[in-house]
């Protein structure tokens, strides 16, 4: 079903009335957790007026470990609500578990399944049941692309045709960066599939300042938009501050972006 020789045409997934593929670039910003409503609406106001067309957040946090920050749960998506209501942009959030699709299909405009959960069978099964969003299906830490095409064929096969891949860095033996961004995955997802990939160069590098270069080059190489760790306060961000920006750089990132964008 994601295989392009049985779709020649890119796929535009609609998302809220956002569309995503094609010659649409999907700009998602937010910080990497919900932690308070006036965080989330001060991050959501400053990245819409940066540009962006989504905002993401974290309510549901898969921490590496247990006694890390864990997220604020169902209470996230509803500050996520809010934010919403005062800026219009759509929510992106993640689901790691089946027990919360029907809150989420009320709430969540884009659903996302973390690299952690990419192998998640039963998940991704239940999400292509039940789950009446679109989803955003990231890749997982070594996951290759036949391993990452075959998840989202687990999800249109169980009957939801609207996924978008994410790319956010694969593990190999640098440590330097926290993983590596796999840039040639655009050109290879488009030539085997008709679905449309996003970047997220946040995780891929885990450093704030490799964002805007990796940013400009994903644009450059074709990819179908940006997801993009935003924090007002990455100095005391509970979650992924170091590779968070603030709304001033992402700004100006944006307006980079935006001028790549017209050339290529
Ligand atoms: C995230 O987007 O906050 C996240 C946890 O990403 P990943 O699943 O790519 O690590
Ligand atoms: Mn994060």
């Amino acid at each position: 079903l994601a295989n392009r020789a049985f779709h020649p045409e890119d796929s535009i997934i609609d998302v809220a009335g956002v569309k995503v593929g094609g010659d649409h670039l999907a700009l998602i910003a937010g910080p990497c957790s919900v932690e308070s409503k006036e965080q989330v609406i001060m991050i959501a106001k400053a990245a819409k007026a940066a540009g962006a067309n989504m905002l993401r957040g974290g309510a549901f946090k898969p921490r590496t470990s247990p006694y890390a920050f864990q997220g604020m749960g169902t209470a996230g998506l509803d500050i996520l609500l809010a934010a919403k209501k005062a800026t219009g942009l759509p929510i992106v959030s993640e689901l790691m578990s089946a027990e919360y699709i029907e809150e989420f299909n009320e709430k969540v405009d884009l659903v996302q399944i973390g690299a952690r959960n990419m192998q998640n069978f039963d998940l991704l099964k239940e999400v292509g049941k039940r789950c009446t969003k679109p989803i955003l299906l990231k890749r997982g830490l070594s996951a290759t692309y036949e391993e990452w095409i075959m998840s989202a064929e687990y999800i249109m096969a169980s009957g939801n045709p609207n996924v978008i891949l994410c790319e956010r860095g694969v593990r190999t033996y640098e440590t330097y960066t926290r993983n590596t961004l796999d840039l040639q995955a655009i050109p290879v997802i488009k030539r085997l599939t008709h679905l449309p990939i996003i970047i997220d160069p946040s995780h891929a590098g885990g450093k704030w300042w490799l964002v805007e270069p990796m940013a400009k080059a994903a644009v450059a190489a074709g990819c179908d938009g940006l997801m993009i760790e935003v924090h007002n306060d990455p100095e005391h961000a509970l979650c992924d501050g170091p590779q968070s920006l603030k709304p001033e750089k992402y700004t100006e990132l944006l307006k980079q972006v935006g001028e790549i964008a017209h050339i290529v």
